[in-house]
């Protein structure tokens, strides 16, 4: 599934990635955003309303859980172990290295996407907000809904 807007950047309908190449490659559309993957088409589109989308979650979260979580929440960045920021990491850095002068013990070296995975669990864990995406009963809350 693809985003689209229109020229004057309001919500269209998604389309299929085959459709959305399609149109990138005739010059109709050009890519606006990256994640979520979305297109912007070079005409205006009058009257366009979106319509209602119906999302699914995907039956692993039972197992995984589900976190949402902002954009800049810094998962990548931050120790999972003891919560030091590494603002010098980049994306080409794939292994996390804990680098915390206040506790040099610490030392963890984690994969970066697995120290990340690690952070937003913990972060879906500690929201007052926070709901698991699979209810009462699901295998890692042992049925607590907070
Ligand atoms: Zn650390």
């Amino acid at each position: 599934m693809v985003f689209v807007v229109d020229a004057e950047q309001r919500p269209l309908g998604p389309c299929h990635p085959a459709r959305a190449r399609k149109l990138l490659t005739a010059g109709k559309a050009a890519v606006w955003r990256r994640y979520p993957f979305a297109i912007l088409l070079k005409r205006k589109v009058p009257d366009a309303a979106p319509a209602s989308l119906h999302l699914q979650i995907d039956p692993g979260s039972k197992v995984t859980g589900l976190a949402l979580a902002s954009r800049w929440e810094p998962s990548s960045k931050m120790c999972s172990a003891c919560g030091w920021y590494d603002a010098d990491l980049t994306l080409s850095d794939r292994v996390f290295v804990c680098r915390n002068p206040a506790r040099i013990e610490c030392g963890l070296v984690l994969d970066r996407d697995l120290n990340a995975a690690i952070n937003l669990r913990t972060l879906a864990g500690s929201s007052s907000e926070s709901r698991n995406a699979c209810g009462v009963g699901s295998a890692d809350r042992g049925g607590e809904l907070r």
